[in-house]
């Protein structure tokens, strides 16, 4: 049996691919959607369904389409989706991805669920210690988002005799070292001793971090904003391209939300033992730890990441953090978390139609207002990369001028 999973970017999954050999799981994953999967996808899925959906499942069928024209045995593989339930279209994907695999001819594709009703078993499967497991893939999920921020600093602050092509070779070396050390001994100590080996190859660039650029955070919806594909126009290339410093969004976020949230609810609903309180907050703070400690070890060149507590309080007066779906109060905790440490430009991504992402810009045109910041909330229908661009552009041209005279007056 082969694992195939998808929808992240490609250091994610070239390091959650480490960790399932670690646990001798056979994976692969899928390649980047593009407009083809894209294309497939609104052709089999739901009209009005979310474009995140459109993506990933037809990427998914692409790809069965793809080894089937090749005569290439598809009956192998498994493939591993997070499930979960709530108020936005998100719970009911697997049973878009049934409908839409049975609709292009692949009704007996086997579609396994990763989630915590079933205790994160996958069947066929034998996992021998879930819970190191889990924590596990959460590993090469803070790696990868430490990588992704480290990338995107090198080529922002490069000095210009260093080519684009220099960065790509050092981050490929250092991914590269995290793909041995995730499928042979996924150990702290030894992910720590990797990040240590590896920091002698950013010592050797030579940086300029006196370069005045100005600073882009990346928020929305979860896939709009972390994917790295045609799904979102590849927007963080777009915007490295224009000279920028830019934020991207953390998964990483979206972990220690989970833990946080989660223990909120259950305190508030009194639903949960001081034991289950206390292991969600020891790991949501081992994740701080962990990544900050990666942070340090890279020279505190990728961007730090939030804490929950901090956004959590930043919403309050707008947003109820108990209204979960999507991204909750996040996208708004983030604007005004952004608005206090000097970011000039926060650019918000969302998949067309996506319902607690519009909720959250309604909001956050009030919270540009109050603060002051430059907000564009922008829409990615999978159609349309011109028009998005343009509008990014046109609010890089203002964020721009404004930074020119935040140098001035300073
Ligand atoms: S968060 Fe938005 S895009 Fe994602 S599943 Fe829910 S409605 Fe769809």
């Amino acid at each position: 049996m082969v694992l195939l999973f998808g929808g992240l970017p490609i250091y994610h999954q070239r390091l959650i691919k480490a960790v399932l050999k670690f646990y001798g799981i056979e994976s692969e994953f899928l390649p980047e959607p593009d407009y083809d999967a894209f294309l497939i996808g609104r052709k089999y899925c739901s009209r009005g369904f979310c474009n995140p959906a459109y993506f990933t499942i037809g990427n998914l069928i692409k790809f069965l389409m793809e080894k089937k024209k090749k005569g290439e045995d598809i009956s192998k593989y498994v493939y591993i989706t997070v499930g979960a339930c709530g108020p936005c279209r998100f719970g009911m994907y697997v049973e878009e991805y049934k409908k839409a695999l049975k609709l292009a001819g692949f009704e007996n594709f086997k579609i396994a669920i990763l989630d915590q009703d079933n205790g994160y078993k996958i069947e066929g499967i034998e996992i021998k210690k879930p819970f190191s497991f889990i924590w596990d893939l959460g590993k090469a999920i803070m790696i990868g988002d430490i990588l992704r921020s480290l990338r995107y600093k090198l080529i922002s602050y490069k000095k210009n005799e260093v080519s684009k092509d220099e960065i790509e070779n050092v981050i490929e070396k250092i991914i590269t070292s995290y793909e041995k050390t995730l499928s042979t001994n996924p150990q702290l100590l030894s992910i720590f001793k990797t990040a240590i080996k590896t920091r002698k190859y950013i010592k050797k660039i030579p940086l300029d971090f006196n370069k005045k650029l100005p600073k882009v955070m990346v928020i929305g919806e979860f896939w709009a904003s972390t994917t790295e594909s045609y799904g979102n126009y590849k927007v963080h290339e777009y915007l490295l391209e224009n000279n920028v410093d830019v934020k991207p969004e953390y998964i990483t976020n979206w972990l220690t939300y989970q833990f946080f949230i989660k223990r909120k609810e259950k305190k508030i609903r009194n639903e949960a033992t001081f034991k289950s309180i206390l292991i969600m907050f020891l790991l949501e703070h081992a994740i701080y730890l962990i990544f900050e400690t990666l942070r340090k070890i890279y020279f505190s060149i990728p961007d730090p990441l939030q804490k929950q507590s901090e956004l959590y309080k930043l919403a309050l007066p707008y947003y109820d953090p108990l209204v979960v779906g999507g991204e909750g109060h996040l996208e708004v905790a983030k604007h005004i978390w952004a608005a206090k440490h000097g970011i000039d430009l926060v650019i918000s991504l969302k998949p067309f139609g996506c319902m607690p992402s519009t909720q959250s810009d309604a909001i956050n045109y009030k919270v540009s207002k109050d603060y002051k910041t430059l907000f564009l909330s922008v829409e990615t229908s999978g159609d349309g990369e011109v028009n998005v661009k343009n509008r990014i552009s046109m609010k890089l041209f203002e964020a721009k001028k404004k930074f020119k005279e935040k140098l001035k007056a300073s």
